[in-house]
């Protein structure tokens, strides 16, 4: 007998089918594609998402949740059975709840207004933008309200939990004020009392070389070219369609080998985290990565917690003579080191240091919510934007080009994204702590170019778990307390302190 939730996950493994097939495009649009490709690809990719919304929004599915929902009374609430049939129910809500025509109307905008930000950014001319922004915060608002504030929230927690579901602005609020103070006197700190790097790593290395040396670099942190590609595009990005197929890209400047290896690095630990999946839950809650928050700590963790440790650079340094021959030669693994981790404030995002990225990203999470509280003017924005650049970071930004047009996400609809950014870095810091507690101090392993230990543990608590658990209960069950900012503050000091050279 096929039971409800049979029927279901037949037609969710069907969907995923589709998904991921569009997924694959647009993975081949931006690493591949020839340029007059595009017309036809954008009406392949649009019938392609039609397809999927009418086959998330089918009403037959509606009927075999609530059917599945009943079969499963009494299953135990962390049973594959149920936390598939928990995630389709939560994900079918979102799809059906805000209605078609704001759906609809919302799309249309936001690729007028992606459209009109580039020009708008390109001519620093906020006032062009400002109309766009207005329409974007007053729709966005209609559909948190059509999606339900979540009980005891706000209206933007119906937004931040599309992103990182059961991430509240509240809580959000009390773990980056305490972040932000500790940041920002370490900042000071390191300002007054330290030496900084002598050195940053401009030397020009040829593409080829570059090419061969990241590649090295990321199948030794455990990405696994036989089930997955890297490839190059203007921004670096992981796709990930199956476990036995994850696409990878980065790019490469000759004098920015850092630029080259630390974004392969980065988009290597989002790669990990999809191979590590458990193939035969493919497309289903329990195959899926469970959150961007979790999925950026898994990214940040090989990047920042393992690649810009003093041990990798004692295993890697050595090794870089078979890719680069002597151009390398005057660096010792000290040099490479602390030129890896050079804190310096900045106005750009994307290109932040470990320490002020965080600070960049509270700026914007402040401003959505005096947005979504009815406390702040769009037009207030590049004043609000500026005034906490001078107060977190230090630094006057002299025009809105290089400051809060620089970013994509609001004319795109994404608002309540940003903080995923740093709960990828506060869960990254935790998860890792934990890690060591049990299996113990991993320097030496990284010297000696042994990264599976870590990565095992790391695909047995995490990878495998897929929706298990959400982000927050995640970090529960596998560090044994609340996300915490303190392990992130911890890290950071005792490395900053360390390159610094602060007594
Ligand atoms: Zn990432």
């Amino acid at each position: 007998m096929t039971t409800a939730y049979d029927k279901l996950i037949a037609k969710t493994r069907e969907r995923h089918l589709l998904g991921s097939t569009a997924q694959l495009l647009g993975w081949d649009q931006q690493a591949l594609m020839p340029e007059q490709g595009i017309e036809f690809r954008a009406r392949q990719l649009q019938l392609l998402a039609r397809l999927v919304h009418r086959m998330l929004t089918d009403p037959e599915l509606g009927d075999l949740l609530a059917a599945a929902n009943d079969e499963l009374a009494g299953a135990a609430p962390e049973s594959v059975e149920a936390v598939n049939v928990r995630e389709l129910q939560r994900l079918w809500d979102r799809s059906t709840r805000v209605p078609e025509d704001l759906v609809a109307e919302l799309s249309e905008v936001e690729s007028l207004a992606q459209h009109e930000w580039a020009k708008a950014r390109a001519a620093d001319d906020f006032a062009r933008f400002l109309p766009w922004l207005e329409r974007l915060v007053t729709l966005e608002r209609r559909k948190a309200e059509a999606l339900g504030v979540p009980e005891g929230g706000e209206l933007w927690d119906a937004l931040g939990d599309l992103y990182e579901t059961g991430m509240r602005a509240a809580a959000l609020e009390s773990l980056f004020r305490s972040l932000r103070q500790e940041l920002v006197g370490l900042l000071e700190e390191l300002r007054a009392g330290g030496t900084p790097p002598a050195r940053s790593l401009d030397v020009p290395l040829p593409i080829e070389d570059q090419r061969r040396f990241v590649r090295f670099a990321s199948e030794a942190i455990g990405f696994d070219y036989t089930r997955g590609r890297l490839d190059v595009s203007t921004h670096p990005f992981c796709s990930g369609s199956q476990p036995r197929d994850v696409r990878l890209t980065t790019r490469f400047t000759e004098d920015e080998l850092f630029d080259a290896l630390y974004s392969t690095l980065h988009e290597s630990g989002h790669g990990i985290y999809e191979q590590g999946l458990r193939y035969e839950h493919a497309g289903t809650p329990m195959g899926l990565a469970v959150s961007l928050g979790v999925h950026e700590s898994q990214s940040r963790l090989w990047e920042n917690t393992v690649a810009r440790s003093r041990a990798f650079w004692d295993w890697l340094t050595p090794r870089l003579g078979g890719f680069f021959g002597a151009r390398l030669a005057g660096w010792s693994a000290e040099d490479l080191w602390r030129a890896a981790n050079i804190v310096q404030p900045s106005l750009i995002r994307v290109e932040a240091d470990e320490l002020t990225y965080n600070l960049h990203v509270m700026v914007r999470f402040e401003l959505e919510l005096l947005l979504f509280r009815g406390e702040l003017e769009p037009r207030d924005v590049p004043a609000a934007w500026n005034e906490r650049y001078r107060d977190y970071l230090g630094i006057e930004v002299p025009d809105d080009r290089r400051g809060c047009l620089q970013d994509v996400h609001w004319s795109a609809g994404l608002f309540g994204y940003f903080p995923t950014y740093t709960l990828g870095n506060l869960y990254a810091a935790q998860l890792y702590a934990k890690a060591e507690a049990e299996l113990g101090p991993q320097a030496e392993r990284f010297r000696e170019g042994d990264f599976t230990t870590l990565r095992t543990w790391l695909g047995e608590r995490v990878h495998r778990q897929g929706q298990r658990w959400l982000a927050p209960d995640l970090v529960r069950e596998v560090t044994g307390a609340d996300p915490d900012p303190a392990y992130l503050i911890t890290a950071l000091r005792t490395k900053l302190r360390d390159v610094y050279r602060v007594a």
